[in-house]
């Protein structure tokens, strides 16, 4: 399997090239084409399995076969992290693939001043990661509507739940509309794990790495 042969798109494959990706990891060759495709996906795999291509780079495809103008204060796609490290790996990950694409992408977590934050909503993004308690702020204040959400992505969910966030992702996630893509990323399957998955998941590929 090559990336060339999932046909993602020519800006993302050359985007690959010049980061040095020759062949994709098992969960890359897994995940892409159900996720270009559109279907919800379950992947139980580990930080350093080449997870975060494995949603990256269907989604930005998604995104460039239907291109829609920022609207302000919306995302077309959410990521969930568990920590700030994460999320602007994340964040960065998709600017780095997306290079020729020209999407806005940004990333929101605790700790730092809401000004900021704001105005990059305010421009409308594409892609936004996010950690949860920050996110919901935002909810609140009203500065972020998730009424446009496509696509919504866990990573981390058995972290999340450690961190005591299970509920918080329960609030995000009854503001996204019903129909949208899902995809839920945990490195193990603990029961309260599992039901959230069951909840949040529509007839999931699961991939196990
Ligand atoms: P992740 O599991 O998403 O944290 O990725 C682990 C590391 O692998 C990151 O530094 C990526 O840049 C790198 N990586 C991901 N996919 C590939 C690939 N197909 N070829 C080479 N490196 C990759």
């Amino acid at each position: 399997k090559t990336f060339e042969s999932m046909n993602l798109n020519p800006a993302l494959l050359q985007a690959l090239a010049s980061e040095g990706y020759t062949t994709p990891t098992p969960i890359q060759t897994q995940a892409i084409p159900d996720v270009m495709a559109g279907k919800d996906l379950l992947g139980i795999a580990q930080t350093g399995t080449g997870k975060t291509a494995a949603f990256a780079l269907p989604i930005l495809h998604r995104l460039a076969e239907n291109r829609i103008a920022p609207v302000p204060r919306t995302s077309r796609v959410l990521i969930l992290s568990p920590t700030r490290e994460l999320a602007s790996q994340i964040a960065e990950s998709f600017k780095t693939y997306g290079r020729h694409l020209g999407f806005r992408v940004a990333v929101i977590f605790g700790g730092v001043k809401y000004g900021p934050q704001e105005r990059a909503l305010q421009q409308g993004l594409d892609v936004l990661v996010a950690t949860p308690g920050r996110l919901l702020d935002h909810m609140q204040q009203k500065t972020l509507d998730l009424s446009r959400t496509e696509i919504f992505v866990l990573d981390e969910a058995d972290q999340m739940l450690d961190l005591g966030f299970v509920k918080p992702i329960r609030q995000i996630v009854s503001r996204i509309p019903a129909k949208r893509q899902n995809l839920f990323f945990s490195a193990t399957m603990p029961s309260e794990i599992g039901k959230l998955a069951g909840e949040l998941l529509k007839d999931p590929v699961k991939v196990q790495v």
